[in-house]
Parts: C-alpha cells; structure tokens; sequence
C-alpha cells in the first residue's frame, strides 16, 4: 500500500536543512497559489531539536510557504514507498510581501543587486562529497569502490534525474566508503535549488536502501573531510562568458579577479556561515585541501578559491569551462545563503574596485607569515566561536542582513556552542553525522 502521496513545501534554512509542511497531492493546486502557513520561529531552530534560547520571532507570528514550481521534485522510482515529492518555497508576510527570513528571497535580492549593478549573471553548481555508511570499503578512488556503490550510484544517477538536476559525476573518493556527486551548472538561484535537491534525493536514496548518507563536514576526526564546493561562472547579457580572459593572470578577467578579491576580503567572516558547525573546524585546517586560508590558486587545492582546470583540446571553448571553485564550505550551511554571501562580497569587490588577488602556486601554509601578510592572505578562524567572533566585527556584512536574520543566527550558533561545545571530538562528530 503506498498510501496517498504527500507533498512538501520546504524551506532551505539556517542550519542547512529543508524543514516544511505537507499536504496531500489532491490539493497541489490549490496550494501553489495560496501556500501553506508555517512558524517563522522554525528558522531558529538548532540541528539538535532545540529553538535558539533567545530568538527574535515568537511564539504569535505566521509565515506562508509557496512552493515554486521551478523546484519542483518528484522521484518515484519505490514500488512499496510514495515518492519523494516536494518543493523548494518561498516565504511571505500574510499579506503577500517577502518575509525576511526567508533565505531564498535573501539570495534572490542579491543576485539581482548584482545584475543591475553589474548587467552579469552568475552560474553555479555545487559539488558534494559524503560518506555513505556501509560494511565493505574499497581502496580510494577505485573501480572496486564504484561497483561496491554500483546499485547506489545508479539509483542515484536515476533519482537525480527524475529530480531534474542534471546529474553529471558520480565517483568514489579519497575517503574511506566517500563519495562525490556533481551536478551541470544552473543560473541564479536554480544553482543553490539543486544543492539542496542533490542532498535531499541521495539521503532518500540511502534511507530507501535501510542505509544512511552523510554531508556532515567530517565523519570522525583524523578522516577526510566532506567539502561542498561552490564553482562559479558569469555570463553578461548577451550570454557570454564573463570571467575569462587570456590576457590576465590565470586566465581571470578584471571584473571575476575583483568579485574574488571581494569574497577573499570578507571569508575570514564569511566562514561563520560557509563552515558554521562546530566540526567544521576539523575540516577546515591546512592539509586537508579544503581552505585554512583566504587564498585563491591556479588549480590549488588548499586555496579558499581555486581556478579548475580547463580542457584545451580540440574543439574545446576554454571561456565557456571557466569556473572558480570556492572550497571553504561545507553542508552544514545552506546552499542559498552560501551563494547570496558569495554574490554580495563579490560585488562588494567590483564596486570597491580590487585589485585581483595572487595566484599561489605553492599550499599557503608553506609561505612565511611575512609572505602571507605581504599578500593578505590570513589563516581563517580555528573553531566556530573564533567564527562568529570575527563576524560580529564586521559591519559590511552586517549590512547585507535584515537585523531579525543576523540576531537569529548568532542566537542559533550560541545555543549550538553551548548544547555541544563540551563533548569530546569523536562524540560532536557522530552528533553532526546523525543529522546532516
Ligand atoms: N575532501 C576535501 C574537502 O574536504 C576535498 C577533496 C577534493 O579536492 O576533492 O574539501
Ligand atoms: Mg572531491
């Protein structure tokens, strides 16, 4: 018996998870135009079952969560299971305007702060490691390690599809029993929809399977991370591609080179949001090619931002590839509010007019402090309370926050810190790899 099919709007939220309301499919129609009511309060809500102790929306507000069709998933592939449906929403005031927690309507201002002052567009996809739990591990990297997955990653492959996410990569990683997926670029905000639709279709996938996958940022100390990495392109308005240029250093134009100037600026506050759980930190330190510094890189793997590798072979459009890949974040954060982030410190960068950052071909750690203070290039904070400490200073990024959403992420933080902050590593990483 499968039952009769329900359907969720959900929101992305502050602590990197899709929470929402469902309804039965019967009413999908009627739903799409007037919405379904759901608590702004929700959107201070720890990872960990509690409310934030002190959060700025109570116990009498309303909110009206409607889903957009343009997010839209439904992945039926379960005989004895309905299917995965649901939407990613948008939420509104009762009287139809934009609520301002709503982290999909912060994204979608900031990209079109950025088209009108810029006449850009961004593209985005990003790239998820995970860890899936299982009995038999193969050696790195392997044709072993593919075919142990080979029924997973095929129901994956399938599941992604049905989702429309346009799946592109599936392949064992440096990890043991890790994994990565990687879906084809979209615009705007389609690019952090199908973030959040790639993670949510492989933990159905897994669950289906009686299995769990993982996006927690570190399984267990001492293991390799889980990196989600951001890449990034712009197009202007003809729909070329913006951020090439064969005449500048490692191929950046003027105007990307200053969009990561600005991100490089801001990410020693901007990690309290990319890297925001408290295992973060593990993850997030030299070595471990993820990012222990704001640097940026040809092809470097322990740069913040790193320009990938193009194909320059026949028939190869070397502007069409490039992309920079942003590799300081990591799934405990939302998608939408990692890429709104990137848009403002970027644009940021091209109002203010940046010079482009150095090009490291060296890890950051191997260059003198003199070196590095030379270039700007600063060690990003070693645990989240140093994260947040550093984000309270900074007042430009303050600036880009309805006050109700920035007072609601410390107060989510805090609590987090305080619920956990005790336990030992091994312990705070299971605690993260039960919910992400
Ligand atoms: N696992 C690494 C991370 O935590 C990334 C490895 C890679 O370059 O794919 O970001
Ligand atoms: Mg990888």
């Amino acid at each position: 018996m499968r039952g009769e099919e329900l359907v969720m709007f959900c929101w992305p939220d502050l602590s990197g998870l899709a929470r929402g309301r469902a309804f039965p499919v019967a009413d999908l129609h009627d739903r799409l135009v007037k919405g379904i009511g759901w608590l702004p309060v929700c959107q201070a809500l720890t990872p960990f079952h509690h409310l934030a102790e002190e959060n700025p929306w109570g116990a009498i507000d309303d909110v009206q969560l409607i889903g957009d069709p343009k997010a839209q998933v439904r992945v039926d592939l379960w005989d004895d299971v309905p299917p995965l449906h649901f939407f990613i929403a948008d939420a509104y005031e009762l009287d139809g305007s934009p609520w301002e927690g709503c982290l999909r309507g912060f994204l979608k201002a900031a990209l079109e702060a950025f088209e009108a002052e810029t006449g850009l567009r961004l593209f985005a996809t990003f790239e998820h490691e995970f860890h899936l739990e299982s009995e038999t591990v193969g050696p790195d990297f392997s044709l072993e390690s593919l075919r142990l997955e080979a029924a997973f990653g095929a129901l994956v492959t399938a599941a992604l599809r049905a989702a429309r996410a346009e799946p592109e990569t599936f392949e064992p990683e440096y990890g043991a029993a890790q994994y990565e997926v990687t879906c084809r670029p979209a615009l705007g905000v389609a690019g952090a929809d199908r973030a959040l639709i790639t993670r949510e279709v492989i933990r159905e996938v897994a669950r289906r399977e009686g299995r769990r996958a993982s996006f927690t940022p570190i399984v267990a100390p001492e293991q390799v991370g889980n990196g989600v990495h951001v890449h990034f392109s712009l197009i202007d308005e003809a729909g070329r591609p913006a951020g090439y240029d064969e005449a500048r250093a490692g191929d950046v134009s003027e105007v990307m080179g200053r969009f990561a100037a600005g991100v490089l600026r801001q990410l020693p506050s901007l990690t309290a949001f990319t890297a925001p759980t408290l295992v973060s930190y593990m993850r997030l330190v030299p070595g471990h090619w993820s990012a222990g510094f704001n640097a940026m890189g040809i092809r470097n793997r322990e740069a913040a931002l790193r320009v990938a590798p193009i194909w320059r072979g026949p028939g190869a459009d070397p502007a069409r590839q490039f992309n920079l890949e942003f590799r300081a974040a990591d799934a405990g954060a939302s998608p939408h509010l990692v890429l709104a982030l990137l848009v403002r410190a970027g644009l940021e960068g091209i109002r203010e007019k940046l010079p482009a950052p150095a090009l490291l071909e060296v890890p950051p750690a191997d260059l003198s402090d003199g070196e590095r203070a030379k270039l700007g290039i600063r060690r990003l904070p070693g645990s989240l309370d140093e994260a947040l400490a550093t984000l309270a200073e900074d007042k430009l990024v303050k600036s880009w926050f309805p006050p109700k959403l920035w007072e609601a992420y410390f107060a989510l933080k805090r609590t987090e810190i305080n619920m956990l902050g005790e336990l030992e590593p091994k312990e705070l990483c299971e605690r993260y790899r039960n919910v992400y």
